[in-house]
Formats: C-alpha cells, structure tokens, sequence
C-alpha cells in the first residue's frame, strides 16, 4: 500500500500540531511510520487520504460500536443541527437521554452530562472527595481514566505506549494522594485500605481494564472490591467510558451484577461526538451544583448535537438488545480464528477477550496485570501491526490497546481478517 499523501498530510500537520495529532495514540510512534489521514468512513470501513480501503477494528476507540456513518445517528445531528448548534440552556433532548441512559444502566438515577471521559473521571472522583470528605483515592496500575492530573500515576493507554505512565506537570502534592493497587490483587487493596484507614475517598476501576490491552477481572474481583469498598466506607468508581453501553445494556454492572457508587461514561455513549457522563444515585448526585456544594460545570456539556447522537445511538442499542449477543459471537469467531493460524504458524501469543473487547499479546504468560501486559514481545507486535495494515485491516498502533469490534464487520470481513492474520503470522 502506498501512504504517499498520508505522508504529506503528516509533514502539514506536525509544522503546527504537536507530533502531528491531538491525541498521542493517533500518532505511530510506538510501531514506528506516519499515522493515515482518514476521508470517510462506512460500516467497518475506513477510507483513507491515499484512496486505500481498511477494515477497522478501533472504531474511534470505541463509540463506533454500530460502525461508522451509522445513519440514524447522522441522521438525527443534521436534523438538530439545522436548528441551531449550542445555546447554553437546557434543551429537551438532554432529558431524554439521560432518562434513557438511567433506565438501561443499573443502579443509577442521576446522570449529569460532560465532554469527554476525562471530564466524567475527574468529576467523578471530585464528587466522591465531596461526599465522603476525605483525600486519597485508590487506582490501578494500568488502568486509564483520562489525563487529568490525579490518574497519571502509572496510567495505561498512550501513556503505557509512550513510556511516560507518570508524566512531568503533575505536582508531588496531587500524586501523593493517589494510591496504586494492582489489578486483579484484592489483598493489594486491602492493604493499602489498612494503611491509609479513614483517608480514601474512593476506589476508581476498570470493571474490565480496557488500556492495557484487554484484561477481564478475576472472579470474585469486583465483588471483593465491592465488600472491601462497604467495609471501610469508600465509594467505588466504575470507569465504564469504555465497557458502559458495550459490555451489555446496563454494562459491565449489569454483567457482572454488581453496583457501583458512581459510574463513568464516555466512547459509545455519545455515538461519536464529544461526550462523557457520570451518574449515581440521587443521594449522591445531589452533591453536585447548583443544588450541592460540589462545583462542576461545561459550556458546551449537553450540547443538542452531542445529546442527539448519543440518544440515537442508545436508542438503537435499547430497542436491539441482541446487537450484545451478536456483538459477543463475532469477536468469539474471530478470537477462534486468530488463535488458530497462530497456532498453525507456531507464534506464541495469548487473547484476552470478553464481549466485544479483545486484545493480542505475544506473550507466553497469562496477561492478568500491567506486570504481565508489559511483558509481551513489542519488536513482534510492531511487525503484527504493519503486516495487518499491509492486509487492509486496521488495528490499534500500540500493544497496549484493546480491539474493539463493531457490529458493522460481517462473518465474510472476519473471515477476511483472519485470512490476513494467517499471511502475516507466516513472516513474524
Ligand atoms: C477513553 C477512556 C477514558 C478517557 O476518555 P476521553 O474521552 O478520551 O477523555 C477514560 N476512561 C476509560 C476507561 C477510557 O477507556
């Protein structure tokens, strides 16, 4: 395939954004070459500057969930636009999605709308500071909950990919109240409960760490932290940007049957456009302005364009709930077939999967924990990475990143991907 365009694109934009992109993970740095330029998109498609045609397996990192160009999604974003595109006044359609958003998820019955998942997390964990009046929070080695200064202590995604899981900026007084536990370690987490009694305002989690690669909890993970969480009067934190609507319809609290305190949103929720949520119980919503002391707000949060996709995406995701079991089938088959031209070719590797989350490691050891994503064979997952792409299927330019498979793929576009994988597997 020829990049030729893409390329040029590339020297452009570096001249006047940093590294080329607005986002580190959009860049290639970790697998080496230049990022591709997007046209257009359709279904599992991807059309790039070069006029080359991709399968995707990104999806925008995760909102895609119907594949791109989704229309009843584009649909109702024209419609709203042609009626004005932010008013900073409340608009009925923020009601319907949030009514929507309460009705599918467990748990919750307040929902306050923000910009991205940053937003959710930070305001999350503010709102859990706020309610209980303590300092410290508990987060996980590997898990990502945006870049905002109290989670960049050993962060996952691009932060993992660019060697820099606690970045310069963030202040010794904001990291010292972060406290780190491993994934998966429940006595990890009780000690550190132990040591700090009193102190911690929150355990925030992955329900099923997603910027590591793909890591499930063991069982009787959630339910432990739940218990422990109950026991020292903490509140826990479901960062569902990526599992909340994806997992199944209420998520990965719905999946795994347990409720958590407060819960994140983000990715599916908006159906592609900039939003993020965090809701909870009343009680707890409560706490926020302008009927709580806890000060939180947006210009732009709830814009009628953002509340339109998303509740056209729910929408579709409420009224077709078999889309989770489909979704769930097709990654199984695609799980099965990359395991198995692996197998063929002799690659040592491991697949993490649950639902339409999946990740490929090569790596011998079972990969539960940022220790053991980080041991996978990199040089390997760079020639993975290019060879795919050289076979018209686009996957995450880091090790680090989890697939995520959209309902638009058909069994012929696995079928295809798989045929890639054997071609590629054979030079690794
Ligand atoms: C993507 C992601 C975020 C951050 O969301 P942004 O919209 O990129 O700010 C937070 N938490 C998790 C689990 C995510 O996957």
């Amino acid at each position: 395939m020829k990049y030729q365009r893409s390329s040029a694109l590339f020297k452009e934009a570096e001249k006047v954004i940093p590294g080329g992109v607005n986002s580190p993970v959009r860049a290639f740095k970790a697998v080496g070459g230049t990022p591709i330029f997007v046209e257009s998109a359709k279904g599992a498609y991807l059309y790039d500057a070069d006029g080359n045609v991709f399968l995707d397996y990104i999806n925008s990192w995760g909102p895609m969930i119907l594949g791109h160009a989704y229309e009843p999604v584009v649909t109702a974003v024209i419609d709203k636009a042609k009626n004005g595109t932010s008013f900073g006044m409340p608009t009925e359609i923020e009601t319907k999605i949030a009514e929507l958003a309460i009705q599918m998820a467990p748990n919750i019955n307040k929902i306050r709308f923000v910009n991205s998942g940053t937003e959710a997390c930070m305001s999350a964990v503010r709102l859990a500071r706020g309610v209980t009046g303590k300092d410290k929070i508990i987060k996980f080695a590997g898990c990502y909950h945006g870049h905002s200064d109290s989670f960049l202590i050993q962060a996952g995604s691009g932060a993992i990919t660019f060697g820099s899981p606690n970045s310069p900026g963030v202040t010794k007084g904001t990291a010292k109240d972060t406290l780190l536990a491993t994934y998966n370690d429940l006595n990890n987490v009780e000690e550190l409960l132990l040591a700090n009694k009193n102190e911690i305002a929150c355990i925030i989690i992955e329900p099923v760490a997603g910027n590591m690669g793909c890591i499930p909890p063991k069982n009787g993970f959630l339910e432990g932290l739940r218990n422990l969480c109950d026991i020292h009067n903490v509140l826990l934190i479901f960062d569902e940007v990526m599992t909340g609507f994806r997992l199944a319809r209420g998520g990965a609290q719905e999946l795994f049957g347990i409720q958590a305190d407060i819960v994140c949103y983000g990715k599916v929720i908006g159906g592609g456009l900039p939003v993020g949520a965090f809701a909870a119980r009343e009680e707890i919503m409560n706490y926020l302005a302008p009927i709580g002391p806890v000060y939180q707000a947006g210009t732009l949060s709830g814009n009628p364009l953002a509340m339109a996709a998303g509740f056209a995406m729910l929408t579709e995701l409420n009224n077709n709930p078999s889309i989770f079991t489909s979704l769930k089938e097709k990654t199984a088959y695609l799980h099965k077939g990359l395991s198995e031209v692996f197998q063929k070719n002799q690659i040592v590797h491991t697949i993490n999967r649950i639902g339409s989350m999946m990740s490929v490691h090569f790596s011998e050891e079972k990969v539960i924990d940022f220790a053991s994503s980080v041991k996978g064979n990199n040089e390997t997952f760079k020639r993975f990475f290019h060879g795919m792409l050289n076979e018209g299927v686009y996957i995450a330019p880091s090790a680090f990143e989890t697939w995520f498979i959209t309902d638009a793929l058909t069994y012929t576009d696995l079928d295809k991907t798989i045929a890639a994988c054997d071609t590629v597997a054979k030079s690794l």
